[in-house]
């Protein structure tokens, strides 16, 4: 498969190539040339295989023959190697809990599949590829445990100090090996504006070959697909047929998969689109202008994101059919008190606990669903992290009940390693210099 930038879409590069630069030179985003649909035989029955076989199904589908099917076959199983359950909490609401992999958020499933990719095509004797990331919390975790000991690599970790959680810091700081990393003295865009002076820095080009792992990447994007098709398997086997899906949203890369999935002939009528107080997209649904504006913080910090970067590519997805766009996806936006209230009325009425992000989606499901004829459509939500990585954001008799998983309980007898940095480039790039 070859793969054009949606700010011109007569490039072609390759898959390997779209993966290395992340983004295009003209700073569109990677899409590929076509979308086949799946084969009506693999459709009609999802449900009788498994999460790493239609992974399989689905990125051969997509990429054709850029990687040998025993070769792609040994990356997915290696990387998509926890479940993605899909638990009933009522009739017709069921939570697609997308946090069993190693960070606990569902990044993993971008985060493990790119880094075995990047380095499936990082050739013997290849200079050692930099990656650079900044992160408000999880896409960190996930890109250093996804890159850990994977040989000929290095992560270096931008996080804004005191702003990430406890828990998130621990994942970020105590894995040693090829990863490191520092806390800078200010915000996320900080963090983010350093990282992006580095890859137009020529002095740091020149030495090192860096890379970006961030969520524009067009092979974290094609794994986040296959939890879809799973999920609506899952359904499948309990006789539903009629599925909605409500996504927590923040750069629309989640969702972006979904409607990718969909595109590739998942069965699907209708995506929720679910944010927090950073309200872009629902606001372009209702009034059809699409205005960026500068992110807000909110207890569900990893959708503060007021230009998402992914919209691109779902407004590429639908170009000439707008009017299919706005049929397929509904927003809803939710404020900080009503996110609040929806943890408690999720652990009041199943006795479950939701990070706030997971929150926001029952709430925009259940919205949408008073609109609805009931019994006819099942809804599934998208739990994007475990409740215990954000103890903070949630009411204390709530914090107190979760159950803490084992890899945590780990975490915490670890040391944090961290090097301390301000906001300044000139700083962080003699940093980089002086420790290679
Ligand atoms: C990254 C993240 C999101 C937002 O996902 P997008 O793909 O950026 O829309 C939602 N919830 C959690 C917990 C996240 O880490």
């Amino acid at each position: 498969m070859k793969f054009y930038s949606t700010n011109n879409t007569s490039t072609r590069v390759s898959f390997k190539e779209a993966v290395f630069n992340s983004m295009p030179q003209d700073k569109g985003l990677y899409m590929p040339v076509s979308i086949p649909r799946l084969d009506d035989k693999f459709l009609n029955n999802l449900d009788e295989y498994t999460l790493p076989e239609i992974a399989f199904h689905v990125a051969k589908n997509l990429l054709g023959d850029d990687i040998p099917e025993n070769d792609l076959k040994d990356i997915i199983e290696d990387a998509i190697n926890f479940y993605a359950p899909v638990v009933e909490l009522e009739e017709n609401v069921y939570v697609l809990e997308l946090f069993h992999g190693p960070s606990l958020a569902f990044k993993d499933f971008g985060a493990r599949f790119m880094s075995r990719v990047m380095s499936y095509f990082l050739e013997e004797g290849e200079k050692q590829l930099d990656v650079l990331v900044a992160t408000s919390g999880d896409t960190g975790g996930a890109v250093a445990l996804g890159f850990l000991g994977v040989p000929n690599t290095r992560v270096t970790i931008l996080y804004p100090k005191g702003k990430v959680s406890g828990i998130q810091e621990l994942q970020l700081t105590t894995n040693g090996q090829n990863i490191r990393a520092i806390e800078i003295d200010g915000t996320f865009d900080d963090c983010q504006s350093l990282v992006k002076q580095a890859f137009t820095d020529p002095e740091l080009n020149e030495k090192f070959r860096l890379t970006s792992a961030n969520s524009i990447n067009i092979a974290r994007l094609i794994p986040q697909t296959f939890y879809y098709f799973n999920a609506y398997a899952q359904l499948l086997k309990e006789g539903q047929s009629n599925v909605v899906f409500a996504v927590p949203s923040g750069n629309f890369g989640n969702i972006g998969a979904g409607l990718l999935a969909w595109k590739m002939g998942l069965p699907v009528d209708q995506f929720i689109a679910a944010t927090n107080a950073n309200d872009t997209v629902p606001e372009f649904l209702k009034t059809g202008v699409y205005q960026p504006k500068p992110s807000v913080q909110t207890i569900s910090n990893a959708m503060d994101v007021g230009n998402p970067s992914n919209w691109v590519r779902i407004a590429d997805l639908f170009k000439g059919d707008e009017g299919k766009l706005k049929r397929l996806i509904t927003g809803f936006s939710f404020n900080d008190s009503e996110t609040r209230e929806a943890i408690e009325k999720i652990h009041s009425s199943y006795n479950y606990i939701a990070c706030p992000h997971t929150a926001i989606a029952w709430q925009a499901l259940k919205d949408w669903q008073q609109d609805q004829p009931t019994g006819k459509t099942a809804g599934i939500f998208l739990s994007t992290a475990h409740p215990c990585k954000f103890p903070d954001v949630l009411p204390a008799h709530i914090a107190k009940a979760i159950q803490i998983p084992e890899e945590v309980k780990e975490l915490e007898g670890k040391t944090k390693h961290a090097a301390a940095l301000g906001t300044d480039f000139e700083g962080f790039k003699r940093y980089l210099l002086e420790n290679n």
